[in-house]
Order: C-alpha cells, then sequence, then structure tokens
C-alpha cells in the first residue's frame, strides 16, 4: 500500500521547529483544547460519536480515513477538523415550532444556527407567512414536483455541496436531475479545482491527482503552491513530518508565509508534539496573481540552464517549441514585476526542480480561484513536465482537494458541464447513457452554480435545489446573491441543519427537507479521497433525526412524480444498487459495486496515473500549453487583496481567531514595509475599498508580499466582483483590488 516506511529514524532534531517544548510562546493552535472540547460537546451521545470516529470514513476534508486509520501511515489519524464536525453528527434535533416565525433567526449568525440542532422533519413556507410550517413528505414532494412539471426544465437549478455528501447522493441526484430533462445540476467543485480538472485533462489526459499520498514520503521535493494544508488537511502535515524524515525537502510558493507551513506541531506525534517540526524549507513570496509570472519564469530558466529531462520531453510530450517561443517574448524583468520576486528567486526555485530526481507538485484555491485559475494550473503542469515528474513513484501533480465529498462530485456526473465519469456533453457520450439509462440524455450544458444565480436574478429559474450549501456565505456578492434568491418562485433547501440562504423571504414558496448524514444511510455510502480511494463507510448504529431521508432517495422520489413514465429508469433499491449502477456507467470506477463493509477500499487508476508516460491523451503524450501572462492592471498605490480562510471549514467559521496565525476574522494582513510606509501598526482600523465594495478590518502586520493583502471569508465577500469568472471552468475569482483607507477621524471603525 506504500505506507510510511518504519525505518525511518526516531528523533530528528535538524527538523525541529523550537527547543522550546511544546512551542511555549509560539502562535499555534491548541490541540488538545480542540479534543477537550469536543468530548464535551458530544458527551450526551458519546458512544455514538465514538463510532462515528472509529467505523465512519470522516466527512471533513478529501484525505480519506477509515476510522481513524489511513492507507499513508499506521499512526493515528484524527484532527480538529474532524472533531469540530463531529457535533454535526451526533446533536439531536431542534423543535420545529423554533420556524413558525423567522423573524428572530434572521439575526444569528451561521453558526447559532447550525448549533440549534438537527432539521427532523419537511418544513413548507409560502409568501407573507411569518415562518414554516411543518408538512408530510408526499405533500413536500407534491408540491416540488409539480412546480417542476408545470415549469420547464430549462428553468430548474440543482446544487449540491460536498461536505460529507457520498458518491450515492451525488450519482443517484444526477441520474434523477437528468430525468427531468436538464443538465443544470452543479456542485462545490464547481468553486474549488474546477480550473485543474481543465488543465489536467487537456495537458495529461487524466482530470485528478496523479499520485499517492505516500508518494509525498521520500520525494525528493514537494511543492505547495497556493496551498495551505495546514489548515485544510491538517493530518497531511503528519505525513509530511514523516516526509521531512524521510530527507524531503518542502518548498512553498504564496503570498503569505503561512506560519503552519513554516514550523507545525503535530499533536500525535511525540517528538513533533514537543519539538515542533520545520514543515517548510524554503518560501517564494509571490505576488497574488503573480502565480503565472513566478512559474513562467522558473520554466524560462530551466530550458535556459539544461534543468530538464530532454528524453522525457523528447519521447513523451509534444508542443514545447511553441513554449519557448512564448516565454522568449515575456521579459525577466515583466515576469519580475508580475510576480514580485526578482528573478534570482525564479533561479533559486529553478535549481531546486533542476536537482530534484523527483517531485510532487500539489496545488489548492490560490491557484484555482483566478480569472485565469486554468492557466495557472497549466503553468504547474508545464512546470511537471520539464523533468517527467508524474507518473513514477514520488512524482505527481496534486489538486489537493478541501472536502471529503468533492473529488467525487463531479465524477459522479453532478456536474452541469459534463456527464459521468468527466465525459463531454456529446453526441457519442449523450447517446451512451441514453441508450444505458433508458431515458433521453440532452447534450445542452446545464448551468453552473454562479450561473444559476444569475438566472434566478433574471427571473429566469423558476426552481432552485439546494443539497446543503449556502450560496450567500460561498459566492460572491451578498447583495446579489440575496437578490438573486428572493425572485425564485420555489426554493428547495435540503440540509441538515438550518443557514442562513433558507430564511430569505419567499418570492412564492420555500420547502426545507431534511437529510440524513452519510452515518445514517442503510447499506453504507463511498467517498473519493484526493488520491482517488474509493472508500466504504459503513451505515453507524445510533439514533436518528426525525424524518429526515438519504439525499439520494429525495431526488429519486422527486424524479417519480415529475416523470412517472421513467419511475422504473430512475429506481434504486438502496446503495449498494447504486453502486452497481456507477460501476456500469462509469468505467474508472469498476470495484465500487463490491464495496460493502467497513474497511472495503480500492484505489481508482491505481498508485499512479499515466504511469511509466503513458498518457490517455488522443496521441499518448503530454501536452505543454503556452501560459501568456495575465493582464492585471494595479493603479499607483493600490493592492491585491487574496480572500483567506482561517480557522473554518468551507463558510463554516469554528473560531474567530485562527490559533495557526493569531489574526482575527476581521483582521487585513498587511507586510511590515507597507504598513510602515503608511503609518500603521496592529490593530489600527483600516478601511479597503474596491470597485465593488468595501471592508472594514483591523491591520494586522504580517508576512506578506508588500503591496498585497489578505483577508478572510465570508467577511470581505463585498470586495469582490462576481463577475469576474474563469473562461472554462467559470470559477470566480476570489480576488480583488483595493485601495486601502484609514477611517476619518471621528469616523466609527466599523469593526
Ligand atoms: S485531515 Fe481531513 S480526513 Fe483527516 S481527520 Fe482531518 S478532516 Fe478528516
Amino acid at each position: 500500500m506504500g505506507r510510511i516506511d518504519k525505518r525511518e529514524k526516531r528523533v530528528d532534531p535538524a527538523n525541529w521547529a523550537s527547543l522550546k517544548p511544546f512551542g511555549i510562546g509560539q502562535q499555534k493552535p491548541n490541540n488538545y483544547r480542540e479534543l477537550w472540547r469536543a468530548f464535551k460537546e458530544n458527551r450526551d451521545n458519546a458512544a455514538y460519536a465514538w463510532r462515528i470516529l472509529t467505523q465512519g470514513t470522516c466527512d471533513g476534508c478529501s484525505l480519506g480515513t477509515m476510522g481513524m486509520h489511513d492507507w499513508t501511515m499506521e499512526e493515528v489519524h484524527l484532527c480538529n477538523i474532524r472533531l469540530r464536525l463531529l457535533r454535526l453528527n451526533t446533536m439531536p434535533a431542534f423543535d420545529v415550532g423554533l420556524l413558525a416565525d423567522v423573524g428572530q433567526l434572521k439575526r444569528k449568525r451561521s453558526a447559532e444556527l447550525r448549533d440549534l440542532g438537527r432539521l427532523p422533519y419537511p418544513m413548507v413556507r409560502r409568501k407573507g407567512e411569518p415562518g414554516f410550517t411543518r408538512v408530510g413528505w408526499d405533500e413536500a414532494l407534491d408540491l416540488i414536483a409539480e412546480r417542476v412539471r408545470t415549469s420547464s426544465p430549462d428553468r430548474l437549478g440543482v446544487y449540491l455541496t460536498s461536505r460529507g455528501t457520498p458518491n450515492e447522493n451525488y450519482y443517484a441526484a444526477q441520474k434523477a436531475v437528468r430525468a427531468m430533462g436538464t443538465n443544470s445540476i452543479d456542485n462545490a467543485a464547481r468553486v474549488c479545482h474546477s480550473p485543474s480538472t481543465f488543465g489536467l485533462k487537456g495537458s495529461i489526459g487524466v482530470a485528478a491527482t496523479t499520485c499517492s499520498y505516500s508518494d509525498w514520503v521520500g520525494s525528493d521535493l514537494v511543492v505547495f503552491i497556493g496551498s495551505n494544508i495546514a489548515n485544510s488537511q491538517p493530518v497531511a502535515m503528519k505525513y509530511l513530518y514523516h516526509a521531512k524524515k524521510a530527507g524531503t525537502k518542502v518548498v512553498t510558493v504564496n503570498s503569505y508565509r503561512e506560519p503552519g507551513m513554516g514550523k507545525y506541531w503535530v499533536p500525535s506525534n511525540v517528538e513533533s508534539a514537543v519539538f515542533g517540526t520545520r514543515i517548510t524549507d524554503r518560501f517564494f513570496l509571490v505576488n497574488v496573481g503573480g502565480d503565472i509570472a513566478f512559474l513562467n519564469g522558473t520554466l524560462k530558466v530551466m530550458l535556459a540552464d539544461g534543468w530538464v529531462d530532454q528524453d522525457f520531453i523528447a519521447n513523451h510530450t509534444v508542443g514545447l517549441d511553441e513554449v519557448r517561443a512564448a516565454l522568449d517574448v515575456q521579459s525577466f524583468q515583466e515576469l519580475e514585476a508580475q510576480a514580485g520576486v526578482p528573478r534570482s528567486e525564479m533561479e533559486a526555485f529553478a535549481r531546486l526542480l533542476g536537482q530534484a530526481r523527483t517531485a510532487v507538485l500539489v496545488w489548492s484555491m490560490g491557484i484555482t480561484q483566478h480569472e485565469f485559475g486554468e492557466d495557472n494550473v497549466r503553468a504547474i503542469i508545464n512546470l511537471g513536465l520539464t523533468r517527467g515528474f508524474v507518473g513514477r513513484d514520488k512524482c505527481g501533480l496534486m489538486p489537493i482537494r478541501g472536502h471529503s465529498g468533492v473529488q467525487g462530485g463531479a465524477e459522479m456526473g453532478a456536474y452541469a458541464t459534463v456527464l459521468p465519469g468527466g465525459l463531454a456533453l456529446d453526441d457519442e457520450n449523450t447517446g451512451r447513457f441514453t441508450a444505458l439509462w433508458g431515458f433521453r440524455v440532452g447534450k445542452g450544458k446545464g448551468l453552473t452554480a454562479p450561473q444559476m444565480l444569475d438566472a434566478a436574478h433574471a427571473g429566469n429559474l423558476d426552481v432552485l435545489i439546494s443539497s446543503g450549501g449556502n450560496f450567500r456565505e460561498v459566492l460572491p456578492d451578498p447583495a446579489y446573491v440575496d437578490e438573486a434568491m428572493a425572485r425564485i418562485p420555489l426554493r428547495v433547501h435540503i440540509d441538515i441543519v438550518l443557514s442562513g440562504q433558507m430564511l430569505t423571504d419567499p418570492a412564492d414558496t420555500v420547502v426545507l427537507l431534511p437529510a440524513a448524514t452519510r452515518y445514517e444511510m442503510p447499506g453504507g455510502v463511498t467517498e473519493t479521497s484526493t488520491e482517488r480511494r474509493v472508500i466504504l463507510s459503513p451505515e453507524i448504529p445510533g439514533p436518528r433525526i426525525g424524518e429526515a431521508r438519504p439525499e439520494w432517495e429525495i431526488f429519486v422520489e422527486l424524479a417519480k412524480r415529475v416523470r412517472p413514465d421513467l419511475a422504473d429508469l430512475v429506481h434504486f433499491d438502496g446503495t449498494s444498487d447504486i453502486r452497481a449502477d456507477i460501476a456500469r456507467s462509469i468505467p474508472i470506477y469498476d470495484g465500487i459495486q463490491h464495496l460493502k463493509s467497513f474497511g472495503d477500499q480500492f484505489q481508482y487508476g491505481g498508485r499512479h496515473l499515466a504511469l511509466d508516460w503513458k498518457f490517455p491523451t488522443p496521441d499518448g503524450k503530454a501536452h505543454w500549453s503556452v501560459v501568456k501572462l495575465p493582464r492585471i492592471e494595479l493603479p499607483e498605490g493600490s493592492f491585491m487583496v487574496a480572500t483567506r480562510r482561517g480557522k473554518q471549514f468551507n463558510s463554516m467559521v469554528h473560531e474567530q481567531t485562527d490559533g495557526l496565525t493569531g489574526a482575527e476574522r476581521k483582521a487585513v494582513l498587511i507586510s511590515r514595509v507597507d504598513a510602515e510606509r503608511l503609518g500603521l501598526a496592529s490593530g489600527d482600523p483600516v478601511v479597503l475599498r474596491s470597485d465593488h465594495g468595501e471592508f472594514r478590518g483591523r491591520a494586522l502586520l504580517a508576512p506578506v508580499t508588500p503591496g498585497n493583502l489578505q483577508v478572510h471569508w465570508p467577511e470581505a465577500e463585498g470586495l469582490i466582483d462576481r463577475r469576474r469568472r474563469s473562461p472554462q471552468a467559470g470559477i470566480p475569482d476570489y480576488n480583488a483590488i483595493v485601495i486601502l483607507e484609514k477611517p476619518a477621524s471621528g469616523e466609527p471603525a466599523g469593526v
């Protein structure tokens, strides 16, 4: 299985972060407090909580677990994200009388709404009513089906979140939605790694991470670009602890020297818990939006200095001549200006890559959530092709995923722009699925998540079904989102808890449907991790909530009511039946039909995709991409601002202060150089203004690249222009150009 070699050194002082035991006096989270808090929060349902931890697959990030173990290391696999999410699975239902008048609830923050408890029954609210009334499942489903039937399929939009959502829900939902006559089903992958899918598919013919986590350990070099796994995938830091011991060098390219990526105390490892681990050997602090310039500059150096594998390039790739020609007209002066670093930094990075026999390149939202997200990804892949860092041990291209359900979301076909298996919506593929499923599958692209909002705003959407998720806190421009939501005649929110978007007044009708968690689903369910491991999470015995139902069942029941003539064709006897259908529909998932019990899993495609440089492209070669520099016009004196995630899971904020950075939610991270120039100290109130809106916060001096700022999402969502989206994937750009002002004297700081 490629697990970590147990012959590694017992202690390795060279990698210690501090000689002070337990990092006393250092800015770091208190993981033991998290453990205690989780214990206290779940003590009313402690036995069930323990069974979830020990028998379930984690519903947090996309590393993937089998209970509290994994396939990369032998030690315990558990983190504070999982502990914080645990309560969502163990809490009791709230009294639905609370929803009789939502006036009070509208004033509550998302976290307070969540903490009320689980949604137990279907509820309906009609225009003019102060709140929701309980209804039966049949009444709720008949109401929705009637509206869908009397509308046209192009006026229906369906969105699924990715936290905890298993493959079975995605697959059944997309099949049901396509049976209802539309491809307008999208999921959270749209706003995270959709540009990665485009970039990888076009360049090397695969649309997922090519390697395994275990390839980090013992690789010469692991590079993180626009990625902060210390925050988002905490147990991955334990993998890096082992990688450092095996001699792996770690490089981080980012606009902020993320403290957690610098030093990390792995709480469940004695050596690291006491002395910490120095993770990143070399930071490259680039501008927000300067990645292409930095990566292209690095590539230019590698090509000029011959730090490339000529044989690999000649035998397994095409298109380098065009790339060379394009780079020839990108001067270092231009590259330095956009990257925000001197040529010597590009040379240093080129040297590290050029001297590495093996390397894994990892990237996240700092790369994808740009207007030029696809090109950012292609620039990374180009570097991967310099020395064949793909398809062999200790090498790989890894768009690391944030949520446990997101890898499978698009692969199952819950995606407006492709069919299951990531197949294009063309004649051949729609014909195949039409034949397979027995009903006509249309080939017109559906609405992506941002396009659903646009359609709603323009009055062109009659029904929105949102399974989990909260557009208000996930998509840019909350005022626009509110307006759009308020114009949709029928909104259906399927969820386990309350969210703010449910409380927007109905244009006509709002229906709430209670969902079951992954642990409550009879037959068990599967998730696909970043390393393409399809893992069964069994049903966990324990209390059940009111009339909550699995989402797959809800979508299927709805489709049967909308298209009674297709009822037999969309029917499933249970989750194992869905898995059998997945295996028939998506050849790479063959094997999923055999997963039944705890511990059952397989890694589709094996440890490596494109193994031995056999690229599944039409010509069998990897393709270089010409990547032009984006046009970024930064007016004199303005800043690039990136939105960041703190102690939160997606839009679910867990703490007001991030233990890794010490930043409060309203912090504006600013470099010392800029702060001194502007006469600012940490704690001073500041106002950021973009063309789109403003954000009031407090300066926090931090090691960010001068000329750049960082602020938390969703607090600063008002700064973002919702119209800026990447060309192919349609991902919103979550960055902005702003001016920074001090509030006028006497003006309230607003924070
Ligand atoms: S690192 Fe991710 S998969 Fe592992 S326990 Fe934490 S949230 Fe779950």
